[in-house]
């Protein structure tokens, strides 16, 4: 294949890296609101899934939350998946913080209110809770009973239910979220609070009995702990993200010892998120091989084409391979919501073009294609049983977890098309856009139908500036094939690592 790039008064020398919105966590992006996308087959995915956010009832998806603190109830709770109640509330808040940023105020809205909603349960759990509750805020059922013997060490009520640290990190990465997209500082104060209570439910229990707990599945705690870390440089917080690190899966990854035969995937994914984040900030390299070796055997020996993973939620093991042509529930989507996090991390620590292929191909042929294209619903398993169909949710019916995960997917696909490291500005993905960049006063505009055509063409419609820009050379063009204009004129370029430099 080949790709021919048309760029147009394109000025390159060194620059400074400039600071953003998600900068206050991820040192080379670029804030949701520089880059927007422009007609194509993702803008058209981030429009309609805005459409089906809206059809959801913010008081119903806030109901678990005020009944576990104890507030009078404004609407029913959700029905479906009623032992995870709040999972659903924690990816809602994340995605109307993607929105918001992007500019919907219906969306910012929304984020007012519910952040505001969450402190008064915060503030309801702190009163009537002081002996367990002081910086809760969860939708688990039976909180009350859960934690308050969980804090002693009796673990029988939290066995009983469905996966309470699962459930209550989607809150924390909500919370998180709203922060980091929108910067409200309501949402960092009930992110920390909450943080803080984490820390102290977990205070009295051995070593071993967190190792215990750790074997439930539990998301990514680990990640949003380091957040809290890189957030406050409060070392209580990188120690917590450490405690809440799952050795069963640390221990073998950071050897290079492929254990996940016959695992739960998504319980996996997410703790390598954690590693890797912990390796990012603490430079400590038992996690950070971790993080790595976990992304290389799974993209290597565990996924399919689409970039996709597992099978009725669970690793195969080699003998078993051949289960994918059978079964009707394939490679899961919040699996992949959850490999994209992980590359994209790994991406900022060695930004090597392989990363952004995988985070292409995945991108492309599994997150884009679980959304409906007309009414926007969300698919859990993507079958790779021949002549076998996918089941798509409805709006305030399905509350599956990869409804969850589908409901961030597709407000953040203008997160990765451009980053920046020190003097370069990366040109990772081929999807029409526009970055406005502030620090250097210009707007450059991509215009591609690709993968329609094996084109793109930059255009600088705004301001001068001085900039080094690096190209992803993709696995998919021959050496050499591809080819760069400036001013319709081919220019020579240098290639580093299958990155091209153009000069
Ligand atoms: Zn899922």
């Amino acid at each position: 294949m080949r790709i021919a790039l048309l760029i147009v008064s394109i000025i390159n020398l060194l620059g400074i890296c400039s600071t953003n919105a998600q900068d206050r966590l991820y040192s080379n992006s670029f804030s949701l609101a520089e880059v927007s996308l422009l007609d194509g087959p993702f803008k058209h995915a981030r429009d309609l899934n805005i459409q089906t956010l809206l059809q959801y009832d913010v008081d119903r998806l806030l109901n678990p939350y005020r009944k576990e603190a104890g507030l009078p109830e404004k609407a029913a709770s959700y029905p479906n998946w009623d032992g995870l109640d709040g999972h659903v509330g924690g990816h809602y808040l994340s995605a109307m913080a993607m929105n918001a940023e992007t500019g919907n105020a219906e969306c910012k809205k929304r984020l007012e209110y519910m952040l505001s909603e969450l402190k008064a349960c915060q503030e309801a759990h702190a009163l009537r809770h002081p002996a367990w509750g002081i910086g809760y805020l969860g939708g688990v059922p039976k909180s009350a009973e859960i934690w308050s013997t969980f804090k002693n060490g009796d673990f029988k009520a939290l066995r009983a239910a469905w996966v309470p640290w699962y459930n209550v990190h989607k809150l924390y990465s909500g919370l998180r979220d709203a922060w980091l997209y929108t910067g409200h500082e309501t949402a960092k104060t009930l992110f920390l609070n909450f943080c803080d209570w984490g820390i102290a439910i977990t205070a009295n229990l051995s070593e071993a009995q967190m190792q215990s707990m750790l074997d439930i599945e539990h998301g990514g705690m680990n990640e949003v702990f380091a957040d809290a870390y890189q957030m406050t440089g409060d070392e209580k917080y990188l120690k917590a993200a450490k405690r809440f690190s799952h050795q069963a899966l640390l221990d073998p990854m950071s050897m290079g010892k492929d254990n996940l035969d016959n695992k739960h995937a998504n319980t996996q994914v997410p703790k390598a998120v954690g590693f890797q984040r912990i390796a990012e900030l603490s430079k400590e390299e038992k996690y950070a091989k971790a993080g790595h070796f976990f992304w290389e055997t799974v993209t290597s020996k565990r996924s399919l084409a689409l970039g996709g993973n597992s099978r009725r939620e669970f690793f195969p093991s080699v003998a078993a391979g051949h289960d994918f042509v059978h079964d009707v529930e394939g490679p899961e989507s919040c699996n992949s919501y959850n490999m994209l996090k992980l590359t994209e991390e790994l991406f900022r620590a060695n930004p090597s073009a392989r990363y952004m292929d995988y985070y292409e191909r995945t991108l492309y042929n599994h997150i884009l294609s679980t959304q409906h294209p007309e009414h926007g619903g969300y698919v859990y398993f993507t079958p790779a049983r021949p002549r076998h169909y996918r089941v798509y949710s409805a709006p305030n019916q399905g509350m599956w977890c990869c409804v969850g995960s589908g409901m961030e997917n597709h407000g953040k696909y203008n997160q990765l098309i451009y980053t920046q490291q020190k003097d370069s500005l990366f040109l990772n993905l081929f999807i029409a856009s526009a970055l406005n960049w502030r620090a250097k006063g210009i707007v450059l505009q991509q215009q591609t139908n690709f993968p329609e055509e094996e084109q793109t063409k930059l255009t600088i419609t705004e301001g001068r500036a001085r900039f080094t820009l690096m190209i992803r050379y993709p696995s998919w063009v021959q050496a050499g094939a591809l080819q760069i204009r400036v001013n319709n004129k081919p220019i020579a370029y240098t290639t580093f690592s299958f990155w091209l430099c153009c000069s």
